[in-house]
């Protein structure tokens, strides 16, 4: 019988999907070891005078959880639900993905709760240095990279590596990645989640049985479903469903991405967006399409809703969207899940050449770095589809045992 309860617990999650993976290729005892739990978990609080005058504490977190590979690397989420269970899986996952994309990097996560719409932007900019303040001692460009993810910009980025300088005097700018052009980020890095998405899709397209032009469902505008909706959109597919937060729209005809987040800018809401049916998230998940893409939260696909999905494809674009429970469902319904370990790489990836630039004095223009990205992750889809197929595993497996044979070799 399917275990249920953990089911919405990430850490657990991505535990699981780790030992399903040597159920199928057995893997070196103590990478199994040392992957069982973080190198080292931090909570920090972060006081922050806020702009009525009174002081307010938040709850900060950075975990280091593996750096076989290199330095510990991964984003920084700013939420109102994140918090360690998360932050833990978040970096876990970090861990397998720079292992999937053969980079010379680590795992790590880091994050505050906080819903940072709530803030001003003193007060956003108080506590993204803040959260420096706290933890500078524990980064450096070969111990721990952190770089932007839900919620956090290179603006955020920009204040945070602008303090790490002030207080340690490093002056590479390679302490942080996901940077603006004009502070030290590298070409394409914004666009490179979407980007590397879409290259990866691209790559296995055709051996998934997927026409050349596709319909295409987005559960999220931020910056990766914003993006992957647009380059979808400009590569000749369909965008037939969008969604924010709140709920979605659908046009069995097509939606103009451009359209419909200009219409989101104004009203803040898709209700209302002409020509489409509105509908819950739940909704959109369940519509027919050729291709599903979750770039939101972890957990929307689960043992509830994989039944109903009628997707040819599912593209993971945000990290843990769908759980085991989940997995084993839709890969007995022949419905492929391209994992989040691959699918979403492209930010890590470009994240890496940004920190290589830095290191080296170098800016690499905009064609070097998407040739790069293209280059590396289609060979990386290409293996993991290739040996799913050999072993007869779904594509999460594959890819795990892909970064397990790789971290064993340096461990
Ligand atoms: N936050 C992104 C991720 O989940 C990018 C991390 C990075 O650039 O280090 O992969």
């Amino acid at each position: 019988m399917t275990t249920l309860i953990n089911e919405s617990n990430p850490f657990t999650n991505a535990l699981s999907q780790l030992s399903r993976a040597i159920k199928v290729v057995s893997s070196n005892d103590d990478i199994i070891k040392r992957l069982a739990s973080p190198d080292r978990e931090i909570k920090a609080s972060i006081p922050v005078i806020m702009d009525s005058g009174t002081l307010q504490i938040f709850e900060g977190y950075r975990v280091q959880y593996c750096n076989i590979l290199g330095p510990y690397k991964g984003g920084i989420r700013f939420h109102p639900d994140t918090n360690i269970d998360e932050v833990k899986a978040l970096a876990l996952w970090m861990t397998i993905k720079t292992a999937v994309m053969d980079l010379p990097m680590g795992g790590g996560k880091g994050g505050i709760t906080i819903d940072p719409k709530k803030l001003s932007k003193t007060e956003l900019e108080k506590l993204s240095r803040g959260w420096v303040q706290k933890l500078y001692p524990i980064l450096g460009p070969n111990v721990d990279v952190p770089a932007p993810d839900m919620n956090t910009n290179s603006e955020i980025i920009g204040w945070m590596s602008d303090e790490y300088k002030n207080l340690t005097g490093e002056k590479t700018g390679a302490t942080f990645t996901g940077k603006s052009l004009d502070d030290g980020g590298s070409e394409g890095r914004t666009q490179a989640t979407g980007l590397g998405g879409f290259y990866t899709f691209d790559a296995i397209r055709e051996q998934a049985g997927l026409p050349i032009s596709c319909k295409v469902i987005i559960q999220g505008m931020g910056n990766v479903g914003g993006y992957a909706a647009q380059i979808f959109h400009d590569n000749g597919h369909i965008i037939i469903g969008m969604s924010d937060s709140k709920g979605g729209i659908i046009n069995p005809l097509g939606l103009n991405p451009s359209e419909v987040e200009n219409y989101k800018k104004e009203n803040g809401t898709l209700a209302g967006f002409p020509n489409a049916k509105y509908v819950t998230n739940e909704e959109l998940l369940t519509t027919e399409t050729d291709v599903l893409i979750p770039a939101a939260l972890e957990n929307q696909i689960t043992h509830t809703n994989a039944n109903e999905i009628k997707a040819k494809l599912i593209l993971e674009l945000a990290n843990g969207p769908t759980t085991p429970e989940a997995d084993d469902i839709l890969f007995a319904r022949g419905i492929p899940v391209v994992p989040d370990v691959l699918a979403n790489a492209g930010g890590v990836t470009v994240s890496t050449f940004e920190w290589e630039q830095n290191l080296k004095g170098e800016h690499w223009s905009e064609v070097v770095v998407l040739e790069k990205l293209k280059s590396s992750i289609q060979n990386q889809a290409q293996i993991i589809w290739k040996s799913s197929k050999e072993l007869n595993t779904d594509l999460r497996r594959s890819a795990f045992i892909l970064a397990l044979s790789r971290l064993s070799k340096k461990i």
